[in-house]
């Protein structure tokens, strides 16, 4: 699919709105990750002159989105007010969108989901999803109806606008290719609308709300129908010039090995994603395996039988991506059912050597994800508020 950034709104305006944007954002940024902290700490933590972080300060609380709280006993002078982020002071709306069905998540500003959405669909097409996306929205909008909704985050797979990869394969998704979905939606629901890769958002949904949460760099190795990594780096996502960055789905690992849909032999996602492992067991295409009883032999048999193929083909993906990354952990997930995943990630060892094998390691070099089922939604929804909110991200809404 084509990249949807370029059809996102332009935000122009003149250096000292861009200034006041920005300084907005870092105060926002700093007290969502400190947690409660004060206008002297503001002051000092953004060097910001007190003037600055006052005004700000005002015009955040005025517009909810900071609370205060009971001022500080002790020492002379007026006692200092902590402020925290207002979780009430906005809300965002995130969707995965996979070939097999639609999740739905309503984050409030402090990233807590407030409600969930699961919707069937088979290869929905953006005119198809469209009315479901539409609808979602505003029931979303109806739970919070005062609320201030900053916008909608949309995950989608990967790789976007890529010849010859995008549109061909079981994994691809048909019609979402319009460069103007992003202004399509937004011009429906009134509302920011933000697009980026399930992989990426992936790795976002599991540093705010599964194991990464302490860590700065680290990949997430997400296993859906296709396959993707996203890739937080540098305390930061790093999504690549064209948001394609982690599509290691195509990395032709193995000599000679399976055609791909693709044109190429050997790609990774041949034998490492949901699409490969239906294959091996000889089961369509669009069956879910969520639904699988993995208590039956002949189930048991077949996945054994798919891991020998993947366990190597995942083990030198990771010494690919340890070795170009340094990262301080590799997580996997994505909906493989937890017992297949299981055994795939402990089949690794013994890993391949490589620049990760230290005996001064404070994770493990390749540990399950943990945010479960809605990481891609909520990591969608997590960029839309930071997008919002934070200066490294606020980028994300400008071409
Ligand atoms: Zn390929």
């Amino acid at each position: 699919m084509k990249n949807p950034h370029q059809a996102l709104p332009v935000t122009t305006g003149t250096n000292a709105e861009h200034a006041r944007q920005h300084n907005r954002r870092v105060i926002l940024e700093v007290v969502r990750q400190g947690g409660r902290l004060t206008r002297a700490d503001l002051t000092r933590l953004t060097s910001l002159t007190a003037q600055t972080v006052s005004n700000i300060v005002t015009e955040l609380q005025e517009e909810g989105m900071l609370l205060s709280h009971a001022a500080q006993k002790g020492g002379r002078g007026q006692p200092p007010v902590p402020l925290s982020i207002n979780p009430d002071g906005g809300y965002s709306v995130g969707f995965h969108v996979e070939q097999h069905r639609i999740i739905g998540v309503l984050l409030d500003l402090s990233g807590k989901a407030l409600a969930r959405v699961t919707l069937a669909v088979s290869y929905p097409t953006f005119e198809q999803a469209k009315p479901l996306l539409l609808d979602s929205i505003r029931d979303f909008r109806q739970l919070r109806p005062a609320g201030r909704f900053l916008g909608v985050g949309i995950a989608l797979p990967g790789p976007f606008n890529v010849e010859g990869i995008t549109a061909v394969g079981p994994t691809a998704l048909s019609g979402w290719d319009d460069p103007n979905i992003a202004t399509q939606l937004r011009d429906h629901s009134s509302l920011p609308v933000l697009i980026e890769n399930d992989a990426t958002a992936a790795a976002m949904g599991e540093r705010l709300h599964g194991l990464a949460s302490e860590l700065h760099d680290f990949v997430h190795v997400f296993i859906g129908t296709g396959l993707g990594a996203g890739m937080y780096l540098g305390n930061r996502l790093y999504p690549g010039h064209w948001h394609n960055a982690g599509e290691i789905g195509h990395m032709t690992l193995i000599a000679g090995g399976k055609a791909c849909h693709c044109g190429n032999l050997g790609c990774l996602e041949r034998y490492l994603s949901i699409a490969a492992l239906l294959e091996h067991l000889g089961r369509p295409a669009d069956e879910s395996p969520a639904l699988w009883d993995m208590s039956d032999p002949d189930l048991q048999q077949g996945v054994d039988a798919w891991l020998e193929e993947a366990v190597p083909a995942l083990r030198q993906a990771i010494n690919i991506l340890e070795s170009m990354l340094d990262p301080q952990t590799i997580l996997i997930g994505g909906f493989l059912p937890e017992a297949v995943l299981a055994r795939l990630i402990a089949g690794l060892e013994p890993l391949s050597r490589s620049i990760s094998s230290r005996s001064d390691r404070r994770y493990p070099r390749v540990q399950m994800g943990a945010a479960g089922q809605d990481t891609v939604a909520l990591g969608a929804a997590a960029l839309m508020i930071l997008a919002e909110i934070s200066p490294d991200y606020g980028a994300l809404l400008k071409p």
